[in-house]
């Protein structure tokens, strides 16, 4: 089942009384992967990380987590993954460092190693100056960078992270999300829940977008937009040529949408990607210059909101 990923799923079901909280979800995450579990509150995110951390026992279908079974082998699997909740608490009273040599040493890890791995953590989360305060008086953000580098202890080689920027403002989420990125860098595979689309078009390379416990999309960012809408591009031409241009691409393409309302620009929608080279070579042959080409790619949050209205509507 587990052909190279590290968290696979088959048809995985959780029901809470009638409500359906995750339904039928198929998905796997290849290892070193950073993979994004998109939904609003409620969508089934993190029943979906407790279920991987055998946390809690599927209705029905099958989950394996680095090929282990997440109802038969929780506690392994747990102490080969690192989860940073929505709300990680944090002993106020002691200082960043003595949190993380506290929580190395329920980790298993000899006193030597706990302040080794301390050290490392405080350095690389850019806490050096700060690790010897009490943690009382850190702000959200370096709270969190703290919460994060304790689940990063016993080196995990999956990450399971649950709103890891929620409430914080927009410097400290860039400062988290580079840590995320820095950690898939050193070959973790993450698991990042969110429901901040600009943060998974930044950090994620695919998305799951989970609606009622579903998932109604899946792929890369850029493989969601081109399925919600293809990309737009635009062609800047010479105004004198603007026409000849347009006509030109529908003798190669005819079954493209063409508009060509504007002074200098057409405008070509459901032009591959692979395309484009073969319509510059052929204006070029007519020797009608090119200026610009543009493509017009919807976000991640355009993409989101047009899923979202399609599921209204159904
Ligand atoms: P949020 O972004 O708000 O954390 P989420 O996407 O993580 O949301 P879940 O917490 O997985 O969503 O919840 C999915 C659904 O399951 C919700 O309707 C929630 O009320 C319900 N649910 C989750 N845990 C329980 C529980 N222990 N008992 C009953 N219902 C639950």
């Amino acid at each position: 089942m587990s052909d190279g990923a590290t968290v696979v799923t088959d048809l995985l079901t959780r029901q809470f009384g009638e409500r359906l909280a995750l339904d039928s979800v198929t998905l796997s995450v290849s290892a070193g992967e950073v993979f994004g579990l998109l939904g609003h509150n409620g969508a089934g995110k993190t029943t979906a990380v407790r279920l991987l951390n055998g946390l809690l026992t599927p209705t029905s279908g099958v989950a394996q987590v680095l090929g282990l079974s997440p109802v038969d082998d929780g506690p392994q699997i747990r102490a080969r993954t690192g989860v940073l909740t929505e709300t990680p608490a944090l002993d106020d009273r002691l200082t960043g460092r003595e949190n993380l040599r506290f929580f190395a040493r329920v980790f298993g890890l000899s006193r030597e190693e706990a302040t080794q791995r301390t050290d490392e953590l405080i350095e690389m989360f850019g806490l050096s100056d700060r690790g010897g305060e009490q943690v009382a008086m850190y702000s959200r953000g370096m709270r969190q960078r703290i919460a994060l580098a304790r689940t990063m202890l016993h080196k995990p080689e999956i990450l399971f992270l649950d709103e890891p920027t929620s409430g914080l403002d927009p410097v400290a989420s860039r400062q988290v999300q580079d840590m995320v990125i820095a950690l898939q860098n050193q070959g973790t595979t993450i698991l990042l829940c969110t429901h901040n689309l600009e943060e998974a078009e930044r950090v994620c390379n695919r998305v799951a977008v989970l609606e009622q416990g579903r998932v109604i999309a899946l792929g890369s960012p850029r493989e969601l937009a081109s399925e919600v809408s293809p990309p737009q591009i635009e062609i800047e031409v010479d105004p004198a040529h603007k026409e000849s241009a347009a006509s030109l691409i529908s003798e190669l393409h005819p079954e493209l949408i063409l508009k060509t309302d504007e002074e200098t620009l057409v405008r070509i929608e459901g032009l591959a990607r692979s395309d484009i080279p073969v319509v510059l070579r052929a204006l070029a042959l007519r020797e009608i210059d090119v200026y610009q080409v543009t493509s017009q790619q919807l976000s991640l949050e355009d993409v989101y909101f047009a899923l979202h209205q399609r599921m209204m509507e159904r």
